[in-house]
C-alpha cells in the first residue's frame, strides 16, 4: 500500500469538473447531498477508491468516510467481488428473464432476515413505494403513517412535513408533489408513543400501514428508544395496520441482522414488510422489499396488486448483493464496529477539548455525531435534530477533509466504515480530529 500523498496536491481539476457538471446537470450533481450546499466549497471528484480509500481527480487520497451513504460495507473494489461481477458481466448484463443469482440471493435474505419472500427492485425509493402499495392493496386502507425526519427516498406521499397538529394530514414536502399526494399521509414526531396512540386513536380503521426506518440514520443516528419499535408493531397489528420497517440503510450494515436482529431478534416480534437496499446491492442499484407470506402472495403475478421493473434484480447486481452478504461475517461487523468505537471515542475527546458542543449516538455499528449541546439530553427526534450547528459541523468538516477525511458533507448523516478501514484508515482520522474540532469552536 502507498502512502496518502500527504498535503492536498490542489483541487483544480474538481473545480473544473464541478464547473462543466453544473453547466449540464442542477447542482453539478446527481444527488443532492453531493453537492456540498449544507457546506459550502467544490465536491472532489472521485476517478477511483480502493479499500478505505478515495483518490479524487486531482490524485488527493481520502480515508473514505461515506462509503457510498452505506453499501461499501467490505470496502472499494473487494477483490473477491470484483471477480464475482467481472465473471458476471462476461456473461452479459441483463437478460429480462429470471436468472439463477436473483434467487440465491433471495433465498440469502429471507434465511438472514424475518421475511419469507422478497420482491427485488432497484432502489430504495422503488421498495418504499411498492411495500405502501402493498400494503393498500393488503388491507384495502388508504392512510400511511410515517415520522419527521425519516426519509424513505423520494416517494412523492412520503415527501411530506407535518400539518397544523399532531393527527392532522400532511403537507408536501417539496413543490411538485401535489397537495393530493400528501393528503393520505400523517407525520408524527420519532419515539412519541402518544403520538402514535392518538394518530391510531383518530383514525385507525383507515390506516394501511405505519412506515419507519428501523433505526434512523436520515437526521443523524436516533436510536429507538427500548422496546418503541416493538411498541409500533404491537399497535399496527391491534389496529389491522401492516408494520413497514425500513431498513434500507440499516439492513445488514447495523450488524450482522440489522437493525431488527438488536430489537426484534431479541424480543420475538418481526415486522409484517421490510425494505432494504445499499449493502444488499454490494455497490450496484439494486434493492428489495418482503415479508409475510400472506401479503407478498398479494404481489404480481400471484396477487392482484400490481408491480414490475426492466432491471429488477439484475444479474450483475445480484452477484455483487450476493457475494458482499456472504462476505459479511459476523468478524466484518465485529471490525466495524471496533473501528467505530475508536473513532466515536477519539471526536467526542477531540470536541470537548475544543469546547465544542456534541452528543455522539449509535445503533449497532451505525454511528453519528450531533453538533448539538449535550445539556439539552439525546437526540430523541427530528426537532432535537434541528439543533444542530450546522456552522460548527461545516468548519470541522472542511478541517477534516484538508487532512484527508471525507466525511459525508451534511450534519443529519452517519459516519459510514467498512471492513478495509484498518489501523492505517483509522489512524488518519484520529489525526485529523484535534484540529478539525479546533476549527469547529
Ligand atoms: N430508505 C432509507 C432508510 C434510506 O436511507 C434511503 C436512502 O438513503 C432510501 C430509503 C432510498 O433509497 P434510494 O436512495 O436507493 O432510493
Amino acid at each position: 500500500d502507498s502512502q496518502p500523498s500527504g498535503p492536498t496536491s490542489g483541487t483544480a481539476r474538481s473545480a473544473s469538473l464541478f464547473e462543466r457538471a453544473q453547466a449540464v446537470t442542477p447542482g453539478g450533481v446527481n444527488s443532492p447531498v453531493r453537492a456540498f450546499n449544507a457546506v459550502g466549497g467544490t465536491p472532489r471528484f472521485i476517478r477511483s477508491a480502493r479499500g478505505a480509500w478515495l483518490t479524487d481527480v486531482d490524485g488527493n487520497e481520502y480515508v473514505d468516510l461515506i462509503c457510498s451513504w452505506g453499501p461499501m460495507l467490505l470496502g472499494h473494489g473487494h477483490p473477491e467481488v470484483q471477480a464475482a461481477v467481472a465473471a458476471a458481466v462476461a456473461r452479459g448484463t441483463s437478460y429480462g428473464t429470471p436468472t439463477e443469482p436473483e434467487v440465491e440471493l433471495a433465498e440469502e435474505i429471507v434465511a438472514r432476515t424475518p421475511v419469507d419472500r422478497v420482491r427485488f427492485v432497484s432502489s430504495g425509493t422503488e421498495a418504499t413505494m411498492s411495500a405502501i402499495r402493498l400494503a393498500r392493496g393488503f388491507t384495502g386502507r388508504d392512510v400511511v403513517l410515517k415520522f419527521a425526519g425519516c426519509y424513505h427516498g423520494h416517494v412523492d406521499s412520503l415527501l411530506a412535513s407535518a400539518g397544523s397538529g399532531l393527527a392532522t394530514f400532511a403537507v408536501p414536502g417539496t413543490p411538485g408533489v401535489p397537495e393530493s399526494s400528501t393528503a393520505l399521509t400523517l407525520v408524527l414526531p420519532y419515539n412519541d408513543r402518544a403520538a402514535v396512540e392518538k394518530a391510531f386513536a383518530e383514525h385507525g380503521e383507515r390506516i394501511a400501514c405505519l412506515i419507519t426506518e428501523a433505526a434512523p440514520g436520515n437526521m443523524g443516528v436516533v436510536p429507538p428508544e427500548p422496546g418503541f419499535n416493538a411498541f409500533l408493531a404491537e399497535t399496527c397489528a391491534r389496529h389491522g395496520a401492516l408494520f413497514i420497517s425500513d431498513e434500507v440503510m440499516t439492513g445488514f450494515r447495523a450488524g450482522r441482522l440489522g437493525q431488527w436482529g438488536l430489537d426484534g431478534a431479541r424480543e420475538g416480534w418481526r415486522p409484517d414488510l421490510m425494505t432494504f437496499g445499499k449493502v444488499m446491492g454490494g455497490g450496484f442499484p439494486a434493492a428489495a422489499f418482503g415479508g409475510r407470506a400472506d401479503v407478498m402472495s398479494r404481489l404480481a403475478p400471484e396477487g392482484p396488486v400490481y408491480q414490475a421493473g426492466t432491471l429488477s434484480g439484475n444479474p450483475i447486481a445480484t452477484t455483487a448483493g450476493l457475494t458482499t452478504l456472504r462476505l459479511a461475517t459476523d468478524e466484518v461487523y465485529a471490525h466495524i464496529d471496533a473501528a467505530g468505537e475508536t473513532i466515536k471515542a477519539a471526536a467526542a475527546a477531540a470536541l470537548s477539548e475544543a469546547g465544542v458542543p456534541h452528543v455522539v449516538q449509535s445503533t449497532g455499528t451505525m454511528f453519528s455525531v450531533f453538533f448539538t449541546d449535550p445539556a439539552d439530553g439525546p437526540v430523541r427526534d427530528f426537532a432535537d435534530a434541528s439543533r444542530t450547528d450546522s456552522i460548527a459541523f461545516a468548519a470541522f468538516f472542511h478541517a477534516m477533509l484538508d487532512r484527508r477525511v471525507y466525511l459525508p458533507p451534511s450534519a443529519y448523516e452517519a459516519w459510514f466504515l467498512s471492513s478495509a478501514h484498518d489501523d492505517r484508515a483509522v489512524q488518519t482520522v484520529l489525526d485529523a480530529l484535534p484540529e478539525a474540532a479546533e476549527a469547529a469552536a
